[in-house]
């Protein structure tokens, strides 16, 4: 439809697989060519970039880490499953979980939460302690599968990262190899950084029908020079 309007390509992508589009064109920091890269916050998303490609998978669905099985039988999600791993780890979950344990009064938010535990509160750390182990267990199990250069992770939960940090960090070394380390490298990209990497589409797509790869990099770099 709204090809038809515009009488312009539309392409239509997820939003984490865009910002790791935005990711390996616009942030010369991060040149690895395989990445998981993991957002945190309302939902928990991931992109996988594999050989310099965003790996989609054959129905478009590939990177759901939110809804890996983490608690056979455990609470319903929003995708209509049960024991995602969103409902232990999400905003949501965790404001829920915040307020069972008597951190938060009822209906606390997640923005509570983080005044909380900024402000010291020892049960809220230990809150996010754990919430950083259950994220580590899960990115463990992905990076003996995909066996990534690096991992990065965004999304607005970081804005809280330095409490998440310690649990993932204790998990990625309780359940990898002691020789084996993946970087762990954080970004509190704003929504500007989601956005351009959805108009980087125009970039990837036509030319590469599974993501930003050296013809991507190519353009950028034409139209730095101001070719
Ligand atoms: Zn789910």
């Amino acid at each position: 439809m709204i090809m038809h309007a515009t009488g312009l390509p539309v392409f239509v992508e997820n939003d984490v697989n865009a910002l790791a589009i935005a990711a390996r064109l616009y942030d010369d920091g991060l040149t690895a060519d395989d990445r998981l890269l993991v957002t945190i916050g309302y939902g928990i998303g991931c992109a996988l970039t594999l050989d310099g490609h965003v790996y989609r998978g054959a129905h478009g669905g590939a990177g759901e880490l939110g809804h890996i099985l983490v608690e056979p039988g455990g609470e319903a999600c929003a995708c209509g499953l049960r024991g995602c791993l969103e409902t232990l780890i999400g905003d949501n979950a965790l404001a829920r979980r915040a307020v069972a344990l008597g951190v938060l009064p009822e209906g606390g938010t997640k923005d509570d939460l983080n005044a909380v535990a900024r402000a010291g509160h020892v049960v809220a750390l230990e809150l996010f302690d754990w919430a950083g182990q259950q994220l580590g267990n899960a990115l463990a199990s992905l990076i003996h599968v995909f066996d990534p250069e690096d991992v990065v992770v965004s999304g607005e939960g970081v804005d809280v990262w330095e409490f998440w940090e310690p649990g993932v960090t204790r998990s990625l070394r309780a359940h990898l190899p002691s020789d084996r380390t993946v970087p762990v490298t954080v970004r509190n990209w704003g929504e500007d950084t989601w956005a351009r990497g959805a108009a980087s589409l125009v970039f990837a797509s036509p030319f590469d029908r599974v993501g930003v790869s050296s013809s991507g990099r190519r353009v950028r770099q034409m139209l730095r020079e101001g070719l």
